[in-house]
């Protein structure tokens, strides 16, 4: 089990786990899972799951534990998980990790690598108010630091750039609060039991990447 990859990617809003983790997916052929990233989708699709979730997603609140660990569950039970995949954004609480060692134990399961990237808040709140999003794809970009080929534009589908609801200003600071209050007692959470693993979030995106992947070597 120990050379398994089944990654969980820590860090506060804007770190890039969503960056990296595209990255990680790709070179060791796992997928990536995110618990925003399927909010979204359900709250573009107008579930009831989704219209309650966007309700905390907007406030920069966390949506309910129990919600987002079912939803997890689920995915991980896909054939695609069998081989590893990357937490993206999940656990952000510690009931939330003891939930997901459960769901892991009973599988005969666990988790080998936590990547925790740190960043400074100011480089954040740039990062985050100059994110924009492909309505489409899904795909990332900054505004400055990784602009599309052609404004407003994705380069991989041509889809229509957005700036996500909680990527404005006020809701910012609550998420970044909400991030120190009950994410950030996962690093100790995570250091406790031998898992976690640092790395300097600031820099190029490549440079970043093969930090990660270092840490990723080591068994
Ligand atoms: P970011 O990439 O900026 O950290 P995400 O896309 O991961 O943001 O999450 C967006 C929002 O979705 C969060 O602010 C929160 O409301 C909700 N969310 C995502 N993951 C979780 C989770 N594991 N637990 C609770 N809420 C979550
Ligand atoms: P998270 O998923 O942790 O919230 P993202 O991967 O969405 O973070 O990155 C937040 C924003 O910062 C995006 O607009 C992304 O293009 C940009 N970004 C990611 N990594 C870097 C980096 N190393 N340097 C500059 N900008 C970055
Ligand atoms: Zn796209």
């Amino acid at each position: 089990m120990s050379n398994k990859k089944n990654i969980i990617l820590l860090g506060p809003p804007g770190a890039g786990k969503g960056t990296q983790a595209v990255k990680i997916a790709e070179k060791y052929n796992i997928p990536q899972i995110s618990t925003g990233d399927i909010l979204r989708r359900a709250a573009a699709a107008g579930t009831n799951l989704g219209k309650e979730a966007k309700k905390f997603m907007d406030r920069g609140d966390l949506v309910p534990d129990e919600v987002v660990v079912g939803l997890v569950d689920e995915r991980l039970m896909d054939t695609d998980c069998k081989d590893g995949y990357i937490l993206d954004g999940f656990p952000r609480t510690v009931e939330q990790a003891k939930a997901l060692d459960l769901i892991l134990d009973e599988k005969g399961d666990g988790i080998t690598y936590v990547v925790s990237i740190d960043v400074d808040e100011d480089e954040l709140i740039e990062r985050l108010t100059g994110r924009r999003t492909c309505r489409k794809c899904g795909k990332m970009y900054h505004v400055a630091f990784e602009p599309p080929k052609s404004e407003g534009k994705c380069d991989k589908c041509d889809g229509e750039l957005y700036q996500r609801d909680d990527d404005k200003k006020e809701t910012i600071t609550a998420r970044l609060r909400v991030y120190n209050e009950k994410t950030e007692p996962l690093i100790e959470y995570f250091s406790k039991k031998g898992l976690k693993r640092s790395v300097h979030g600031s820099g190029g995106i490549d440079e970043i990447f093969s930090k990660i992947t270092e840490v990723l070597e080591e068994s």
